[in-house]
C-alpha cells in the first residue's frame, strides 16, 4: 500500500486568513479534487492532517468542522476520489499540544495506527510548519505554491524540499515515477 499525507487548507481547498469556518466557505482548489482520485486510482491512501487552530479560538465548532469535511468528502465522492482519514488539531498556538503543526504526534499517530514507516511517504503542504512536521516524522516534505505556498517560499524553505505549482502538479510527477 502506498501512502500520502495530505494538508488542508490551501492544499486541496482554498485558504483565508479568516479561516475556514463554514461548508460554504470550503472550496476546492481546481483540479486538487481529481488529483486525490488519481491518487486513489494509483493504489494510494490518502490521509489529510491539519490545523484547524479555529476552534480553538471559538471560530466555529467540531460538529462544524465535520460538515465542512462531508462536503469534502461528497464533493470527492463525486469525482471518484476518497480520503481515508482525517487528523485535526483542534488547539490553538498557547495550548503547548503535541498535534499542532510543526509537531508531528499525528504523523506518528497515523504511522502508528497503519504499522507503517512514513519513510519516503510523501507529505504536501503549503506553510513551513507542514515541512516541518513531516520532516520530524521522517517523512518526505513537498510545497505546494497553491495557500501560503508562495509567500512560504519567500521566506525561506529547507534546501531539497521539492515545490511544485499544486496538488495535480505533485500527483503528475508521483504517478510518472511510479509508472
Ligand atoms: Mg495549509
Ligand atoms: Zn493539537
Amino acid at each position: 500500500m502506498s501512502l500520502i499525507i495530505l494538508d488542508r487548507d490551501g492544499v486541496i481547498n482554498h485558504d483565508s486568513d479568516d479561516f475556514i469556518k463554514s461548508p460554504a466557505e470550503w472550496e476546492p482548489i481546481e483540479g486538487s479534487l481529481e488529483a486525490i482520485a488519481r491518487l486513489n486510482y494509483a493504489g494510494y491512501k490518502v490521509v489529510v492532517i491539519t490545523n484547524q487552530s479555529g476552534i480553538a479560538r471559538g471560530l466555529l465548532d467540531v460538529e462544524t468542522l465535520n460538515r465542512i469535511h462531508s462536503k469534502m468528502h461528497r464533493m470527492l465522492a463525486q469525482v471518484g476520489g476518497k480520503i481515508e482519514a482525517i487528523f485535526f488539531c483542534p488547539h490553538g498556538p498557547d495550548d503547548k499540544c503535541d498535534c499542532r503543526k510543526p509537531k508531528d504526534a499525528a504523523f506518528r499517530e497515523l504511522a502508528s495506527r497503519l504499522r507503517l514507516s512514513l519513510e519516503n511517504v510523501v507529505a504536501v503542504g503549503d506553510s513551513l510548519r507542514d515541512i516541518q512536521a513531516a520532516q520530524s516524522a521522517g517523512a518526505k516534505p513537498v510545497l505546494v505554491r497553491t495557500g501560503k505556498g508562495e509567500s512560504t517560499l519567500k521566506k525561506g524553505i529547507p534546501k531539497g524540499v521539492p515545490v511544485y505549482d499544486d496538488l495535480a502538479a505533485v500527483v503528475d510527477a508521483l504517478l510518472e515515477v511510479v509508472a
